[in-house]
């Protein structure tokens, strides 16, 4: 398979072309077309396979075909991580896949002061990348809205039930609208993450590597 079979919108073909990406790697080409084809995805797969734009294609793909005003505080794609790590990653990630499309990503987690977050996230993103505590105080303080997101993605699910995050998730997604797209990554299905993915996912498409 190549990356023109899957018929992303042309900037971001662009963007991938630039990257030098000859070909979707396993965990991309099981999983872009089902996520392009607007269902849901639950993805075994470890940091390495290239998961991160098994995600980040079809959203973008997903915000170009169907571009839309930005509304103050609001986000129409959320990406959960475990890690300030992680969620610097992926973000840069969608920056670089996206540098072509007129694209506003913002990064959010804790550790740091809350303010700066608060700014970048007033006007309206396209995609934000959080932690889950950090985005829960944010949506506490009024400075987050999440419900008009149309796209979720918890990835490295593992990693989150296991530092504690269960509760932070059961809130946040109790905030988005029912009427989504959402994607789980996870490195393994232990019981807890079967059960997640019963709850947060509508028939989804299995993808592993
Ligand atoms: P990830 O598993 O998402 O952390 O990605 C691992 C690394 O593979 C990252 O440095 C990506 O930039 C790179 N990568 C992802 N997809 C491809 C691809 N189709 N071809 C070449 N490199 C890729």
């Amino acid at each position: 398979m190549n990356f023109s079979d899957l018929a992303l919108a042309e900037p971001i073909a662009r963007a991938l072309n630039e990257k030098g990406y000859a070909a979707p790697s396993p965990i991309q080409a099981a999983a872009i077309p089902p996520a392009l084809a607007g269902h849901d995805v639950l993805g075994l797969a470890q940091t390495g396979t290239g998961k991160t734009a098994a995600f980040a294609l079809p959203m973008l793909h997903r915000l170009a075909a169907d571009p839309k005003h930005r509304i103050k505080m609001n986000t129409r794609a959320l990406v959960l991580a475990p890690t300030r790590e992680l969620a610097s990653q992926i973000a840069a990630s969608f920056q670089a896949y996206g540098k072509y499309m007129r694209l506003s990503v913002a990064v959010v987690f804790g550790g740091v002061p809350i303010g700066r977050q608060e700014r970048a996230l007033a006007p309206g993103v396209d995609v934000l990348v959080a932690t889950p505590g950090r985005l829960l105080d944010l949506v506490m303080k009024g400075a987050c809205d999440l419900g008009r997101v149309e796209m979720l993605v918890l990835d490295e699910c593992d990693q989150m039930l296991d530092l504690g995050f269960i509760h932070d998730l059961k809130r946040i997604t109790g905030l988005l609208p029912k009427q989504r797209q959402s994607m789980l990554f996870s490195a393994t299905l232990a019981p807890a993450i079967e059960q997640l993915a019963e709850r947060y996912l509508k028939s989804p498409v299995k993808v592993a590597v």
